[in-house]
């Protein structure tokens, strides 16, 4: 049973070239989306920090249409005033004043998505070295229906946990994580796809998972799976997906209102054994009311500090949000300061 397990379209993720010439398969359409969605698309910092502002703005919009004026208020002063240490060039830390912790902040969920890492990744590795097992990252779809983002989530989620108790999952899988991704189509159905970063045990012939989870569903076989090479990167793709659920700019107000009816409900999560090996240090995405004290995030780094990237003295620049997008962007066209001797 040692085959490759690669549905066609990822059949270069671990630099195979046999199946690339495959014929389509009935998957090709739904594969390519799912692949592209984890493409990662490449933009400067600054495009970053402005596609962060934009959606802010509108989500702030929305927000007042829907006289939520305690989240309005919260998503305005959310990194309204910065504090940048930078050597004129390079960027080494921004501390902002507040951060609201909403969901579905860009810059809050930015923040959880590197404290899930942090807190992850160190197990993960630890867990792959003694369980001697393979990372692998498998989209679990689901047929589409007149539902609404939660119970279209708990459908998922069920089937996922009819898989696990399956003999087939538990010889092949020794746990992972999980996360939620929502996209909606123009007909304004939920697509909800489960990202899932497995521990495989053992190869196994991808469409025998395909028959698991058809049985588990009732009308969907359709998934993904590619082996992970580098973990860091693998756990970088999966929790995306927690830090930006959907496409928030494309939100009107009644998917804000429905989004935040989901208050407690979690987007990520470990199962199985991995859930176990790492009990201890088992985080939660769903920190929306907890009061984060920012010192605790403070890095070494402070005013007079050699630059990490350069070596030249940090300053400390003063600035509102607004205005960060500029100064990426001023940072980017400066020219590479010539490396010293004092370089190392
Ligand atoms: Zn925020
Ligand atoms: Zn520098």
């Amino acid at each position: 049973m040692n085959q490759p397990l690669l549905s066609t379209s990822l059949s270069l993720a671990d630099g195979s070239r046999r199946l690339s010439q495959s014929s389509p398969s009935p998957h090709t359409y739904l594969d390519n989306r799912v692949t592209k969605s984890q493409t990662n698309r490449r933009r400067t910092r600054s495009q970053g920090a402005r596609e962060r502002l934009n959606t802010k703005e509108h989500l702030t919009r929305l927000a007042v249409g829907l006289h939520d004026v305690e989240l309005a208020h919260k998503l305005e002063r959310c990194h309204s005033r910065l504090s940048v240490l930078t050597c004129g060039r390079h960027i080494a830390r921004i501390i902002p004043n507040f951060t609201c912790e909403f969901r579905l902040c860009p810059d809050c969920s930015r923040r959880r998505s590197r404290k899930l890492q942090n807190k992850y990744l160190p197990a993960m590795s630890a867990f792959m070295l003694h369980r001697r097992v393979t990372a692998v990252h498998l989209v679990l779809t689901q047929t589409h229906r007149k539902e609404n983002r939660k119970q279209s989530a708990k459908r998922i989620k069920d089937s996922f946990t009819r898989l696990q108790r399956r003999g087939f999952w538990q010889k092949h899988f020794k746990g992972g994580t999980w996360s939620l991704e929502f996209t909606k189509d123009k007909n304004g159905l939920h697509h909800t796809h489960l990202h899932i970063i497995g521990f495989r045990r053992k190869f196994f012939d991808i469409e025998l998972l395909r028959d698991e989870w058809l049985a588990v569903t009732g009308d969907s076989h359709v998934l993904n799976l590619k082996p992970i090479q580098d973990i860091a990167t693998g756990l970088r793709e999966v929790v995306k997906y927690v830090s930006k659920p959907l496409d928030i700019r494309r939100f009107g107000a009644e998917d804000l209102k429905e989004f935040l009816g989901l208050k407690n409900m979690r987007m990520f999560g470990t199962f199985g054994e991995f859930r176990d090996f790492c009990k201890d240090f088992e985080p939660s995405d769903n920190d929306g009311d907890e009061v984060i004290d920012l010192e605790s995030f403070s890095r070494d780094l402070v005013e007079g500090c050699a630059c990490p990237k350069c070596n030249e003295p940090l300053f400390d620049l003063r600035m509102s949000g607004k205005e960060l997008p500029q100064f990426y962007e001023q940072v980017e066209s400066s020219p590479p300061r010539k490396v010293g001797t004092s370089w190392n």
